[in-house]
């Protein structure tokens, strides 16, 4: 961003550090009939914490964490910061890893001392053909508790089912209240599970769900959220979601996200705090009606 492109907001959006990137970006946010909001790193404060690990019949505690972690050492998947501070709190040591392929969206593959490892979501495990077994009923029940269900597995069969947290932003579910006030529809766009993706949608008072979509797929899911004439505007960090910043009607980046989300924004929250957005609105509200 040019200094000259950015405008400060008054009162309560500049107390929440709200940047206007766009001069019509007022103007924008009055017609505006949806938010729609990206889960981690958004919602949620994108640091997940490894919270379960329960293993098959069978499999070895040790053995199974040692070429998870060595897998993802090689991912900058929030996901993978979470396994390896586990990992390291348990004193396990990461074998080498040979081969390595990252499956965005899905989770991460390779090869540790000689055996082949996968681990990501249930997504990954089916297209593998690996069938879960028991530990699918143990990952719905991870789900429904708002965690992230990850799946691995050693040479093609299932040895364990981890699940990961991240914590709510405290103000998230008070933002969203406010945003009903204003007569606004509250939706999210997530690449976690479905289960998942609707615990905390509830937990915050989310309307309109849309899980399990692809790194490439947030713009489709915009689309499908704008049918029947509906504006949107899409709040996200910008991992994964910066194209559909850009593409929504608004696009409002969490300005602790990455830089791109901060480029392709229209509006920026740059401490994070989701009544920022709430501000924005309000403004934008308060500006035109004193223009007419
Ligand atoms: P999100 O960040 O919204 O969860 P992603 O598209 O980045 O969406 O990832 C979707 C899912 O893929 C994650 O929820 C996780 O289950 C799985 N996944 C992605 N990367 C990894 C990884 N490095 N390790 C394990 N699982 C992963
Ligand atoms: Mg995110």
């Amino acid at each position: 961003a040019t200094p000259t492109s950015i405008m400060v907001g008054t009162g309560r959006a500049a107390e929440l550090g709200v940047l206007f990137r766009r001069g019509d970006a007022l103007q924008a946010l009055q017609g505006v009939d949806v938010v729609a909001f990206d889960k981690t790193g958004t919602l949620t404060q994108g640091r997940p914490e490894l919270t379960d690990l329960h293993l098959a019949p069978g499999a070895d505690r040790a053995e199974v964490l040692a070429a998870v972690a060595a897998l993802e050492t090689r991912s900058e998947h929030p996901v993978a910061q979470a396994i390896l501070s586990a990992a390291r709190a348990e004193g396990a040591a990461p074998a080498e890893v040979t081969e390595f392929e990252p499956h965005p969206g899905f989770g991460v593959s390779g090869s540790v001392r000689g055996r082949r490892v996968l681990v990501g979501a249930a997504r990954l495990m089916a297209r593998e053909g690996i069938d879960p077994g028991a530990l699918a009923a143990r990952a719905d029940d991870l789900a429904v508790r708002g965690r992230t269900p990850i799946f691995a597995a050693l040479d093609g069969r299932i040895v364990a089912v981890l699940a990961v947290a991240d914590p709510i932003k405290p103000e998230a579910a008070q933002a969203i209240a406010a945003l009903h006030r204003l007569g606004l529809r509250a939706a999210m766009v997530t690449g976690d599970t479905w289960g998942t993706a609707r615990a905390v949608a509830a937990q915050v008072g989310i309307d309109d769900v849309v899980a399990e979509v692809l790194p490439d797929g947030k713009v489709a899911a915009l689309d499908d959220l704008r049918r029947g004439g509906r504006r949107v505007a899409f709040v996200g960090d910008g991992i994964n979601d910066a194209p559909a910043l850009a593409a929504a009607d608004v696009g409002i980046a969490i300005g602790t996200g990455t830089d791109v989300a901060v480029e392709a924004a229209d509006v920026v929250l740059m401490s994070g705090d989701l009544r920022g957005a709430v501000a924005a609105f309000d403004m934008s509200g308060r500006t035109l009606r004193n223009i007419r």
